[in-house]
């Protein structure tokens, strides 16, 4: 039988404290602590505490969902073109994805709901798959400009467009 292999991860998350209005460091015990525990300021005991994210914590985390997405499964969801299990899908990925990929699945799930049929329900699967992967690229480029600089899109035609065109028109002059 295959040994489970825990591994200890003890967070510190920084928040701004609402009462003494310093910025702090909170140390949780585990990563599902600091999910589901109410910070307290190690200042001044306060609780109004706003988690302070870097826009660079803050991407990688959105990029770790986005490559957890299960595109196989999103699809087999949505299979039998079922509006009631469209409903639920896309009630779903509204909550989880609307804001950090701009997307309205949330309104096209109630726009069902009231017995509309939106055209955005015909492959949605793909639909959604797109913006995932727009965002991941997006957020890639973002982290690392210089990879993305070197390895520039090679156009297969270029040399085509680029090879001078002959001139018959006439000689060549000396
Ligand atoms: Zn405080």
């Amino acid at each position: 039988m295959a040994r489970l292999i825990t591994l200890t991860f003890m967070p510190i998350y920084q928040y701004n404290c609402g009462d003494c209005q310093k910025r702090v460091d909170v140390f949780f015990r585990s990563v599902s602590a600091a999910a589901s525990k109410e910070a307290i300021c190690p200042q001044c005991r306060g609780k109004s505490l706003t988690r302070v994210m870097s826009t660079f914590s803050r991407n990688r985390s959105l990029l770790q969902r986005l490559d957890n997405v299960d595109h196989v499964h999103e699809a087999s969801r949505l299979l039998g073109n079922d509006p009631s299990a469209f409903y639920h899908w896309a009630k779903q990925q509204g909550k989880e994805w609307d804001e950090s990929l701009g997307t309205n699945w949330e309104e096209l799930a109630e726009r069902t709901l009231a017995g509309e049929d939106p055209a955005e329900r015909i492959d949605a699967d793909y639909t959604f798959r797109y913006h995932v992967e727009e965002k991941k690229y997006q957020l890639e480029k973002e982290a690392n400009p210089k990879a993305f600089a070197d390895s520039e899109y090679e156009d297969p035609y270029k040399e085509y467009f680029d090879r001078p065109v002959q001139d018959t028109s006439s000689s060549s002059a000396d």
